[in-house]
């Protein structure tokens, strides 16, 4: 089947592609052979491009940008009405409760690290062995700085017999907190997330999410699912590099030592003791990021002001044709952690067996023009657990995700096995 073949036969997506352009849709790359292609972005997992819409409000936002919370002037005056406006759409993106609070961070991962840092002194933390390593290494590190202690607990065969385990945890010792992905960044695959809320508040367990993948692929809500915490990235949510969010409840968050210490987080401070302020300020010591605020909340806005479930319906068409391509090719395994999980994300990971996961990619990059993420994707216990340890291939999906590309990865890949590289 030649690429041409394989243009024609791609089918147009209704659901999304019509609302929301990503910028550089159209990027081409050099191949071996000396020629240009448009690039297969394949590994929005990673980092997804920015919205059409969020390049121009940064465009048009940067002019105006000055000191937030400190000047007196004009411009100040504006930026932090912009930061402190964007931070409410933050909020209402992932439909926080009214005493919630949105501390605006880098990322996920600092957003993990921050809360780690506040969960009270002496308490548990519950985390399963599929997650992402920022969803991992926090409890135990910052956690255990904070006098905190965390269990890993080793996920099992099916969904159903993982909440088993995790009730059974819960009921033998007290935790504090239970954080859990809201999908996998492997697989796309979660575990029902209200069942988890519902086993952990019974056991007087509070829930963080990592909805790191969850967030930019699904949307995520506070109040329905009745989660304690969130954690995002912006730059997979379609927004530049540089600001994520950690939305959730206050208590913690007002009382906890803040781990980045400095000013803009201080009510006062004498030569012998300090005087925090309560959240946010108290987690947002320095200057902040204040254009990536802004983008991220229009991101948030572009995002959520798609048709229910349209965002669902695209990525599920290009998962299912890509499953469905990988599947049928001899030599391609596609991996799962459970059988019985449910609607995962746009993200996929697959072995070549007898291959090389960094030669595969690296193939389809030169001779394709395809872009796909190999290695263990900062998940090592889950990869260990899939029998992947030396290394995967992931394809990841989004809004500016087309046919072409996937049905491209699927041609590749039988090119490869019939032909070597
Ligand atoms: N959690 C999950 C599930 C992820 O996929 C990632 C990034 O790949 C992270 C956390 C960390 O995100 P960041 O690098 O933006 O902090």
């Amino acid at each position: 089947e030649s690429c041409a073949e394989v243009a024609a036969t791609a089918t147009t997506l209704p659901h999304v592609s019509p609302l929301l352009r990503v910028v550089g849709a159209d990027t081409t790359v050099p191949l071996v052979d000396g020629t240009q292609r448009v690039y297969a972005n394949l590994d929005y997992a990673a980092s997804a491009p920015a919205l059409e819409a969020v390049a121009a409000r940064v465009t048009e936002v940067l002019p105006l940008y000055a000191s937030v919370h400190r000047g007196a002037g004009y411009l100040s005056q504006v930026s932090t009405a912009l930061y402190e406006s964007a931070r409410q759409t933050i909020a209402r993106f992932v439909d926080a409760r009214p005493d919630d609070v949105a501390i605006i961070t880098r990322n996920t991962t600092d957003s993990l690290n921050l809360l780690a840092g506040v969960v009270p002194a002496g308490g548990r933390v519950l985390v399963l062995d599929v997650e992402h390593h920022a969803n991992l290494l926090p409890w135990v590190h910052s956690g255990g700085r904070h006098g905190n202690t965390t269990t890993i607990l080793p996920i099992e065969k099916t969904v159903a017999a993982t909440l088993d385990s995790l009730r059974d945890e819960l009921a033998r010792l007290p935790y504090a907190l239970v954080t859990v992905t809201g999908a996998s960044n492997v697989t796309g695959e979660s575990l029902p997330l209200d069942e988890v809320v519902a086993i952990a508040h019974a056991a007087g367990a509070r829930v963080a999410v990592d909805g790191a993948q969850l967030v930019p692929h699904r949307g995520f809500s506070l109040t329905a699912t009745d989660a304690d915490y969130v954690a995002f990235s912006g730059h997979k949510t379609y927004a530049p590099f540089g600001a994520g969010a950690l939305v959730g409840r206050r208590d913690w968050l007002d009382t906890g030592t803040p781990y980045l210490a400095g000013g803009g987080a201080v009510r006062d401070v004498r030569s012998d003791r300090t005087i925090w302020q309560p959240a946010p300020a108290r987690h947002e010591a320095g200057s902040p990021n204040v254009l990536g605020a802004i983008a991220l909340a229009e991101a948030c806005d572009q995002l959520g002001a798609l048709p229910a479930g349209a965002l669902a319906a695209h990525e599920e068409a290009l998962r299912g044709r890509l499953v469905d391509g990988l599947s049928a090719i001899d030599g391609v395994e596609v991996a799962r952690i459970w059988p019985d999980s449910a609607d995962p994300v746009g993200v996929l990971t697959f072995t070549v067996p007898g291959h090389d996961s960094g030669l595969v990619a690296a193939y389809l990059a030169a001779e394709h023009g395809i872009g796909v993420r190999d290695g263990r994707f900062c998940a090592h216990p889950l990869l260990a657990h899939l029998g992947a340890s030396g290394g995967a291939i992931r394809a990841s999906v989004g809004v500016g995700t087309t046919s072409e590309a996937v049905d491209r990865l699927v041609v590749a890949l039988r090119t490869y096995l019939a032909d070597g590289p």
